[in-house]
């Protein structure tokens, strides 16, 4: 072999242990709970603006914790992507995330809707306000979640199961605001009120209440500005028969859940999922996000679009949503202890 050429092949080796593979491409992976349609818009605008190519894989949210979890140190997951804090909370406790420090996330986003210690953000603002059918009840009848166990509405109440995380987030909320034992009180009134055993998705107890049911439906906000806007004649009429009330106005204001994402323990390019994380909590993703969500913006400020302007400002409950994952556990046991099904 030539010197020149014993040269190069030094140079090439050199080159190949300084710069490993990962270190060259500039991308991220995500694993992402939000539907395609619902964020790849967004994230195609990120790879224009920074040249980083993301790479999204959705699924699940349990199945992709579980993968996560046997992945270990060796997932290709640079980013988790939930729609509620419960799940990250989760993903925290099973070791799968690591904290991250960014002033500008720490400025974006409100105390209230990240993790003190850094390992996951809320990216947007779920609200779980009660629904009501125009014709049926007057707003002035309302007024909490307390108010749900009033004899008043003995049969007219439709909520999903209790293995649901929306309904297990919301009475965890409940236990932190009223303690336990008046909250197993209120559920075993609440189960007393219902006008059918649970069953079905939020949808279906709107759809439910519009069909006659019950008066009165439980469900995220988002779910009925999706059928305000859906295609479907039948969806925008059924969703049209009901109002939005924002309980516990004049307390410590109404039940929201945040969609979110963390930084993954395994992460190989953490400083490009940071960058991504910021992007997403910027004001144009914000108005996006949340808009094409149905959700809303993770601070005030932020426009949102027709359909949610249109049901009014509210306070929303500022409990830390870590609390959620805390009391996760006792709120399922009192759900069970009150024949919630
Ligand atoms: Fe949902």
């Amino acid at each position: 072999m030539s010197p020149c050429r014993r040269s190069l092949l030094a140079i090439g080796l050199a080159a190949l242990t300084a710069l490993p593979l990962p270190a060259l491409a500039a991308e991220v992976n995500l694993y992402s709970a939000r539907g395609e349609e619902l964020i790849k818009p967004l994230l195609d605008r990120f790879t224009q603006e920074t040249g980083i190519r993301v790479n999204l894989v959705t699924g699940k949210a349990e199945a992709l914790l579980q993968r996560l979890q046997s992945e270990g140190v060796n997932s290709p997951a640079d980013l988790l992507i939930t729609t509620d804090a419960g799940r990250l909370f989760q993903a925290k406790a099973a070791g799968v995330t690591q904290p991250v420090t960014s002033e500008r996330l720490q400025a974006a986003i409100p105390a209230t809707y990240r993790d003190p210690a850094g390992h996951w953000f809320g990216l947007s603002l779920r609200a779980r306000p009660i629904l009501y059918v125009r014709d049926k009840v007057e707003p002035e009848q309302l007024s909490s979640y307390e108010g749900l166990a009033d004899p008043q509405w003995k049969g007219r109440i439709c909520i999903r199961s209790s293995d649901n995380v929306y309904n297990q987030s919301l009475v965890a909320s409940l236990i932190a605001a009223d303690g336990a034992e008046a909250t197993e009180a209120w559920a075993k009134g609440l189960v007393a009120n219902l006008a059918r055993p649970p069953k079905g998705g939020d949808r279906d107890q709107i759809l439910a209440a519009a069909a006659g049911q019950c008066d009165l439906a439980i469900a995220n906000s988002y779910y009925l500005a999706g059928m305000l806007t859906a295609p479907e004649a039948d969806q925008r009429e059924a969703a049209g028969k009901l109002a939005v009330f924002w309980p516990n106005q004049a307390d410590r204001g109404v039940h929201v859940n945040i969609s979110g994402a963390a930084l993954t323990r395994a992460a190989q390019h953490p400083a490009e999922a940071i960058k991504l994380l910021e992007f997403l909590a910027s004001d144009p993703a914000q108005a996006w996000y949340a808009e094409t969500n149905g959700e809303y913006p993770i601070r005030p400020g932020i426009p949102v679009g027709a359909t949610l302007a249109a049901w009014g400002e509210f306070k929303a409950d500022s409990l830390n949503l870590e609390r959620l994952g805390e009391l996760n556990g006792e709120a399922l046991r009192l759900m069970d202890r009150a024949g919630w099904k």
